[in-house]
């Protein structure tokens, strides 16, 4: 177990939780693992299914005598949480979260923290729409990014440690400086659900026009809107209310970028759009080449139902 840990605690049970539990024990990267959540119903559900080897009835409880505590509650609820197993914390611990923000999440669990235990933020680029303590699964985080973002003065011998254990999930570990991860994912996460969650709300007004029509071409791109703008509500109002200035900044430069294209389909400009459009294909080469997506049509879901096809 030299990558792993001999007692980790999970401070939330849903997701992305579920899946490090899985991960942990399939990589053999745990001795033990507690876990706790807010709501008696999911902890019962996590002690049914077995998720970890002890559901704990309280925060304080499950990190206490804990080598890696893990908090992977939403964003909005972390430094209740810090402030909350702060005294129980085991002198030397690392202590690290998943949240999809960083900046937030530094100022509310950071000054909660007692000296001698180290926290290091950190977020794994992966995820489904889906919730709970039974969505999880042990591959989520293979050949994904984990970013970790150490504050200034964080051990290099703790970030080492956690960086290997994350690599033990499958995870490709990556450091960035807090305030560029928040920008770098207002781009590449925040403002696309944003606008998913926008695309879906205006199918939503003309419901009453397009009716059925919508549910039943959906596989032409609105699909794929659908499924990000299914994404957990919670989550998601707190990733914008604590992103609030990256994803603005983003929405800011999304919307001109729409009304120069708007501007340039009201003027026929058809060599314009083909310009544009020639650019956003060698993006998506970019990341198939990076080995973040697949080339295959459709996702690699297969052939869609005949009378889905566009
Ligand atoms: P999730 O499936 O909705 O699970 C959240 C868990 O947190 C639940 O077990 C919930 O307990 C618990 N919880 C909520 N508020 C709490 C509180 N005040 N005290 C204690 N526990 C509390 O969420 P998730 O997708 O795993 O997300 C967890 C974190 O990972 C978030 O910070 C999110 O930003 C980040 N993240 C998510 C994704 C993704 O795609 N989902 C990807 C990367 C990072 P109950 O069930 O009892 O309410």
């Amino acid at each position: 177990m030299s990558a792993g840990f001999d007692r980790v605690a999970l401070i939330g049970l849903g997701l992305i939780a579920s899946s490090m539990a899985h991960a942990m024990r399939w990589k053999g990267l745990a001795g033990e693992i507690t876990g706790y959540a807010r709501s008696a119903e999911t902890r019962e559900t996590a002690a049914e299914i077995g998720l970890v080897d002890r559901v704990c009835e309280s925060a304080a409880e499950a990190v206490a005598g804990a080598d890696l505590v893990v908090l992977a509650v939403p964003v909005g609820a972390m430094g209740a949480i810090a402030a909350e197993i702060a005294p129980h914390l085991k002198p030397g611990a690392i202590v690290t979260d998943v949240g999809s923000v960083k900046q937030a999440v530094v100022e509310a669990v950071a000054p909660h923290l007692p000296a001698g235990v180290q926290f290091i933020p950190g977020h794994p680029l992966a995820g489904t729409e889906h919730s709970g303590p039974r969505s999880g699964f042990a591959t989520l985080f293979v050949n994904r990014w984990w970013l970790l973002t150490p504050l200034e003065g964080a051990d290099p011998v703790a970030v080492e440690r956690l960086s290997g254990f994350l690599a033990g999930m499958g995870a490709n570990v990556d450091h960035m400086e807090v305030a560029r991860h928040d920008l770098v994912l207002a781009v590449v996460s925040h403002t696309p659900h944003l606008i998913a969650y926008t695309m879906v709300g205006v199918a939503d007004h003309l419901r009453r026009v397009t009716h059925e029509e919508v549910i039943k071409y959906s596989a032409s791109g609105f699909r794929d809107f659908t499924r990000i703008a299914a994404s957990d509500p919670t989550m998601w109002r707190d990733v914008f209310l604590t992103n609030r200035e990256a994803t603005l900044d983003i929405l800011g430069r999304f919307t001109e970028e729409l009304f120069m294209l708007q501007r340039a389909i009201r003027m026929g400009d058809g060599e314009m759009l083909f310009d544009y459009f020639t650019r956003t294909r060698a993006i998506r080469r970019g990341i198939i080449e990076a080995g973040q997506d697949t080339a295959e049509p459709n996702f690699g879901r297969g052939a869609p139902p005949p009378e889905a096809a566009e």
